[in-house]
């Protein structure tokens, strides 16, 4: 592959991935199943485990202890110890450079280790193989990114204007943070806080998702392979998240709480902290916007449409929720739209030819089938899709949707599956106006071949991220994050070490 992705077209290009031949017996004998607490993994406290299901096949592929309140604030006293050390050798005070080259090695290791991370997603997300690899590939980016960015992240000196001092600011690890990811991108929502805090220096306590653990189980073996001292990174996989986030955030010792999940945890998440005033980030759902203009590239529209829509079988916060067309080619888009949604290929995700797996888990399956019996009984049409699919997963049709009333709850709700709802405008306000009718504001994307429009669009949309003819632009080197609902807070890009810093302000007497 060239080392240029045309942002439109990664979704396909992925699809022509071949499956790699892994021991899948072999690779999860290798996947650690117990708590992480100070370089060891152990059994939790009271010796409780819990399964983790294949959505593709409902087949049990590992049990993993399950920590209790107890191991998480072992974890924490493990991150506690990791930052100070003995005397002046703790985590906080290491050189950037022995953080970068630790982060580099995670790099070359996540890489190396590619087609097993990938099968690893594969089994317990459900998600195609090849997009699978084409996770790897982006969530490895932020060790090599955040690994170049560490030597980079530091203060400035300046004279106060009145004279009198010289001001010097300096970047400090803000302490132990508290890191909960989704399941949604079991890697990539790691690696994405967990790169960024080793380079500013903190310690942490990862809590993966309890339905998608095994990623970050082996994740956290790598960045120890790739030589992480002990106790820097602690993982309590958990089937009780509150057993994790209740002790550690009610505990003076945890200075930060980053999240990524839906908007209703993000709130309760947020109450807690303000008990502690910690510093959190928060990553939470989206409702996004797709717009398509009269004088838009179909080809590029429909890629487009195809990738914001159907990577992660639209479980992802930046997935296109609402289709806006312009009702002059709304007709033209639906049709090319709904065509190349009904090619698609559905199935489990290690079989050849796949290019749509199930669905997380049988409540998504339920929530997405609900939503789509909603606005079919409001009076919309489904041009494909529209039910369950077959077999014992979680699978369900690709689906477009036309006619949809602005009642449905399609227009409102955050749909998490492989569902368009395509409304039409006359009016180029109007669009803008539809789109930002929603309480989130994560993810946009805007088709058009008018430059001007382009960046009137990016003027009146009220979203952290705009996709300018562009279905997919997540990238390590990019601020990602929302306004409004959707969250506070950016991973990837410069900002993200700032998420894990504190500004310290020194006032030095001018002699
Ligand atoms: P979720 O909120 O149910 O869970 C997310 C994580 O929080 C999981 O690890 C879960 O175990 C944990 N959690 C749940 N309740 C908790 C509690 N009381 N205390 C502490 N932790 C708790 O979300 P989900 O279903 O896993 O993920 C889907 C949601 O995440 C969607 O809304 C999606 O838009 C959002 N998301 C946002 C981004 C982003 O970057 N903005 C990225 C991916 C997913």
């Amino acid at each position: 592959m060239s080392g240029r992705i045309d942002p439109g077209h990664i979704f396909n290009e992925e699809k022509e991935v071949h499956i790699m031949a892994v021991n899948v017996q072999e690779l999860l004998a290798k996947v650690p199943t117990g708590l992480l607490i100070n370089g060891e993994w152990r059994e939790s406290s009271n010796g409780e485990t819990f399964d983790v299901e294949n959505p593709a096949t409902g087949e049990i592929i590992a049990t993993l202890a399950s920590a209790t309140e107890e191991d998480a604030v072992a974890a924490l006293d493990a991150a506690c110890a990791a930052e100070k050390g003995a005397g002046e050798h703790g985590w906080a005070a290491t050189s950037p450079r022995e953080r970068a080259e630790i982060l580099r090695r995670a790099f070359e290791l996540v890489t190396e280790r590619a087609d097993e991370f990938a099968t690893l997603m594969t089994l317990e997300m459900g998600k195609p193989f090849a997009e699978a690899l084409g996770e790897v590939k982006y969530g490895a980016e932020f060790l090599r990114w955040f690994a170049e960015e560490t030597p980079r992240h530091y203060g400035r000196t300046l004279n106060m204007p009145e004279g009198a001092l010289r001001m010097i600011t300096r970047h400090k690890p803000v302490g132990p943070c508290l890191l909960i990811t989704p399941w949604n991108f079991p890697l990539a929502m790691g690696t994405r806080k967990v790169a960024p805090a080793i380079a500013a220096g903190c310690t942490m306590v990862l809590k993966p998702a309890r339905l998608t653990p095994l990623t970050s189980q082996y994740f956290a073996q790598t960045l120890m392979d790739a030589g992480l001292p002990a106790g820097v990174l602690n993982v309590v996989a958990s089937k009780s998240a509150s057993a994790i986030s209740e002790p550690l955030m009610s505990d003076d010792r945890l200075r930060k709480v980053s999240f990524t999940g839906s908007t209703p945890v993000g709130q309760q998440l947020l109450a807690k902290a303000s008990e502690k005033v910690l510093r959190t980030s928060m990553e939470l759902g989206g409702n996004a916007p797709f717009i398509v203009f009269e004088d838009a590239n179909m080809e590029q529209a429909v890629a487009g449409a195809m990738a914001a829509k159907m990577r992660n079988m639209g479980e992802a916060c930046t997935a296109a929720n609402r289709f806006f067309v312009h009702e002059s080619v709304a007709e033209e888009f639906s049709t090319k739209f709904a065509a190349a949604m009904a090619d698609l290929k559905l199935g489990n995700g290690l079989d050849e030819g796949t290019t749509c797996g199930p669905l997380i888990e049988q409540k998504a399956q339920d929530s997405v089938a609900e939503l789509v019996e909603d606005a079919l009984a409001k009076g919309a049409r489904a041009l494909t899709g529209g039910a369950r699919g077959e077999g014992e997963g979680y699978f369900y049709q690709p689906t477009v949707l036309v006619d949809v009333p602005a009642d449905a709850r399609v227009a409102r709700e955050e749909i998490f599956g492989p569902v368009a709802p395509i409304f039409t405008f006359s009016d180029e306000y109007e669009a803008y106006e539809l789109a930002n009718d929603t309480e989130y504001g994560l993810a946009s994307y805007v088709f058009t071949e008018n430059i001007d429009r382009l960046y009137r669009a990016s003027d009146h949309l009220d979203f952290g991220l705009v996709g300018f003819n562009a279905g997919v632009i997540s990238n390590a080197a990019a601020p990602f994050g929302g306004i409004k609902q959707s969250g506070m807070g950016r991973e990837g890009g410069a900002e993200g070490i700032a998420e894990y810093s504190s500004v310290q302000y020194i006032g030095l007497r001018d002699p």
